[in-house]
């Protein structure tokens, strides 16, 4: 079967191979998987770089956090030959093998059935990235966003997690402000449904005050840092931001002045280690939530061959939307 091997060379760094391997070599799982499609999310640009982003213990490694596909064999009584299923977090592509070859052995218990709607090829046009954002959404509803409530602020919008909370966010009636560092772009996020667009620059500067006048009712962030920490001083009253990712910085140099004083909820997003029950509601909801015609604008189509360079280009920030990988 073919798979993108990261290999370790002589100096202690990894470099990916495109290569035939034989299916003995896969870990151990009680379900064999036809991987059809997986993609590219910022956590496979660190596992494809020199050093696995710190996240990848074991070489030789195939990379790869997400796929979805056909069950070739199963012991579990759960999935038979034939089912479609998807696969995002439990740490596949990082410590155990992943979605970047022909072939992938997993747990069952880390399988999620298709949802009624969804192919495989647009279950990994959404992704890691946009079941996250779909998490996020989820995480602001049930702490009472409700589009009345006022305008949503979507941040690192061009990326994957961005692109498809912008899409969800406009599906659901909300109004969209989407935060974005490449202006050129603005058409891109516009058809996606926001109705603003935000300069990163404007909103990227470190807190002067610990609170602002009171502008957005929720946000979903995948930027983190400083930008995280302007944006919870302009929370309206009870708003919520949903913290996603740390694109622009893992440091949150903030106070707790807008929680004490605006009630502003911080809640935290984590697609990896997410309960069964919540991944099913999720991918459920996402074929309900997510026009697929605005799927098929962020998407483009790539083979193993090209996430190499790929890899190296979401870390700089530098990729559109959701790449979908073909096997
Ligand atoms: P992408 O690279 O596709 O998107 C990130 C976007 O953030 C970029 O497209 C860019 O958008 C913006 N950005 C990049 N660098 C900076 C910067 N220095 N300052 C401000 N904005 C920046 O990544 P994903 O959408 O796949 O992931 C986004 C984040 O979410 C990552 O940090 C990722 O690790 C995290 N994540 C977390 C998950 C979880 O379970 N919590 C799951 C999935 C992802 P623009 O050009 O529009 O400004």
């Amino acid at each position: 079967m073919k798979a993108l091997v990261m290999e370790q060379t002589a100096e202690g760094l990894a470099e990916p191979h495109i290569k035939d391997i034989s299916e003995d070599l896969l870990p151990e799982g009680d379900v064999t998987v036809k991987v059809e499609y997986s993609t590219l999310n910022y956590k496979d640009g660190l596992c494809l770089s020199p050093k696995g982003g710190g996240l990848v213990r074991h070489y030789p490694h195939v990379p790869g956090i997400d796929f979805a596909g056909t069950v070739e064999r199963s012991d579990s009584p759960e999935f038979h030959p034939g089912d479609k299923v998807v696969l995002t977090g439990w740490r596949v592509g990082e410590v155990h093998w992943g979605g970047y070859a022909e072939k992938a052995r997993v747990k069952s218990d880390w399988l999620v059935p298709l949802p009624e709607g969804l192919s495989t090829r647009q279950a990994m046009a959404v992704g890691t990235a946009g079941f996250t954002a779909m998490l996020a959404v989820m995480a602001l509803e049930d702490h009472g966003l409700t589009p009345d409530k006022g305008p949503v602020l979507v941040t690192g919008a061009s990326g994957g997690v961005g692109s498809v909370a912008t899409a969800i966010l406009a599906h659901l009636g909300y109004e969209v402000a989407a935060v974005t560092g490449r202006p050129a772009g603005a058409g891109y996020l516009k058809s996606l449904g926001a109705s603003r667009i935000v300069a990163r620059e404007e909103i990227a500067e470190t807190v002067k005050r610990p609170l602002e006048s009171e502008t957005w009712a929720g946000c979903v962030d995948a930027v983190g840092g400083a930008m995280l920490a302007r944006i919870l001083g302009q929370m309206k009253y009870g708003g919520s931001v949903a913290a996603v990712g740390l694109a622009g910085g893992a440091d949150l140099p903030t106070s707790v002045i807008p929680f004490l004083l605006r009630g502003v909820n911080l809640l935290g997003i984590d697609s990896v280690m997410q309960p069964k029950e919540n991944r099913i509601r999720c991918w459920n909801r996402i074929a309900i939530d997510l026009p697929m015609e605005k799927l098929e604008e962020m998407v483009q189509s790539v083979t193993l061959e090209d996430l190499p360079a790929l890899g190296a280009a979401i870390l700089k920030g530098g990729v559109k939307g959701r790449v979908l990988v073909e096997l």
